[in-house]
């Protein structure tokens, strides 16, 4: 294999992307993942406009949109009372051409961009290999890669993608530190047939709902709705994901005579975190490998995305002879929206769903009510939130 190629380590959305993006712009890509074949679990599901702004310009937009639910409208309820605010994507018809959140598992991206990276000659997907270690000098860098069929191989490449998920190795062998902190909650994610909107004739399709003893989200795809709670760190998990247990919990939300139809069951840590670095020389940090964060308001796959395209026009400029320094932009950019836009708002929404004091709790959904009901205030706050703003603002990042 020549060394004339771009490494990627992990075939999650964002490593995908990535490699669509580069593979397009004729550099070859070698793409690993430690897993025999994609992960189809419960993970991210909102596409938010701008994401799909950028996966239309892959021709990707409309085969998602085709598998998905459009949602332009999406809500902050208290779960004593109802609604607070709901939020109206359609008034940002004239800052993007997908005014929606798009409800579609993450999974149907990565499928789509594997099928269309399986037919590319520059491209080579290894699946099964899992990377352990890296290094580089001047020219190039050295992936080793542990493979699921026993052995080792050590791959070289001109710079290193590492979009190996959370637990990324590629992170550890650059040197960079995840900083931050861990939220104290696991969140639980369930789904189920059971049509919510159907016995809750006021709610939209996204939902999040405020409780000062447990709030949860509601979410509803093409075929199923999920919920999202938060547990207790200490519950063992062979209780927290008991049929028993479970089913408790889902008829403390909506009570229902003879139960719920349970398709998937995960619990996972949650962390708000962002690497101190996400350039090393040749390595470049990218999607969850560079940053963590809860997921209430679907922030993390999607600037996960907004990351690799960032990186890659970087990247092919580069590969054309621009200056490497133009990474560190990359880094400046990418790293300043994780810590101030997605760090801080998805903090913000966890600290209004669960706030315990009632005077703090009241002037939240206060501010809510009253930023959804004045027209220029509920547009610029669908902006932020929709993460429009965050991308309009890199241009004034040196
Ligand atoms: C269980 C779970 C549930 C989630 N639920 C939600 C949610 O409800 N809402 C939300 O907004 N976000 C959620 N997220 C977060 C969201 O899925 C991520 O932000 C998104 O997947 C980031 O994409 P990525 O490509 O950076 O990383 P990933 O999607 O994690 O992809 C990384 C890929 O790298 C592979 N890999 C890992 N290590 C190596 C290695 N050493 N070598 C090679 N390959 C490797 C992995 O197998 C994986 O395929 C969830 C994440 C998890 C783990």
């Amino acid at each position: 294999m020549s060394r004339e190629r771009v490494l990627i380590a992990g075939a999650g959305p964002v490593g995908l992307v990535a490699a669509t993006l580069l593979a397009e712009a004729g550099i070859p890509v070698t793409l690993v993942e430690a897993e025999r074949e994609l992960p189809t679990d419960l993970r991210a599901s909102t596409f938010h406009p701008p994401t799909l702004d950028m996966l239309d310009r892959l021709g990707l937009a409309a085969p998602l949109v085709e598998q998905g639910l459009i949602c332009p409208q999406w809500q902050f309820r208290d779960r004593a009372t109802g609604p607070v605010a709901t939020f109206d994507l359609s008034l940002l018809k004239d800052e993007t051409a997908h005014p929606f959140r798009l409800q579609c598992e993450q999974w149907r991206l990565a499928r789509m961009l594997r099928d269309r990276l399986e037919q590319h000659p520059d491209v080579t997907l290894l699946y099964g290999a899992r990377a352990t270690a890296a290094e580089q000098d001047a020219d190039g860098v050295r992936l080793t890669l542990t493979l699921a069929g026993g052995g080792e191989e050590v791959l070289e490449g001109r710079y290193l993608i590492g979009a190996d998920g959370a637990h990324s190795a590629v992170r550890k062998a650059a040197g960079a530190v995840m900083e931050g902190q861990t939220i104290p909650e696991l969140f639980l994610t369930l789904s189920t047939t059971f049509a919510y909107h159907e016995v809750m004739p006021d709610l939209t399709s996204i939902a999040y709902i405020s409780d000062p003893q447990e709030w949860f989200v509601l979410l509803r795809t093409a075929s199923l709705w999920r919920l999202l709670l938060p547990t207790p760190q200490d519950e063992p998990e062979d209780v927290m994901l008991s049929e028993a247990r479970i089913q408790a919990r889902m008829q403390e939300v909506w009570p229902r005579a003879g139960g719920y139809e349970i398709r998937h069951r995960t619990a996972y840590r949650v962390h708000e975190r962002v690497a101190d670095r996400y350039v090393s020389g040749r390595i470049l940090l990218a999607g969850d490998a560079a940053h963590l964060n809860n997921p209430l308001g679907g922030m993390g796959m999607n600037g996960g995305v907004h990351d690799a395209f960032n990186l890659a026009e970087k990247l092919i400029a580069v590969w054309r002879g621009a200056d490497p320094a133009l990474f560190g932009r990359y880094e400046r950019q990418r790293r300043k929206v994780a810590l101030e836009v997605v760090q801080a708002q998805t903090l913000r929404n966890r600290a209004t769903l669960n706030q315990r004091d009632p005077e703090v709790r009241r002037a939240a959904l206060d501010d809510l009510r009253a930023t959804a009901e004045d027209p220029a205030r509920h547009k610029a706050y669908l902006m932020r939130s929709s993460m429009i703003a965050s991308l309009r603002e890199l241009d004034s990042v040196a």
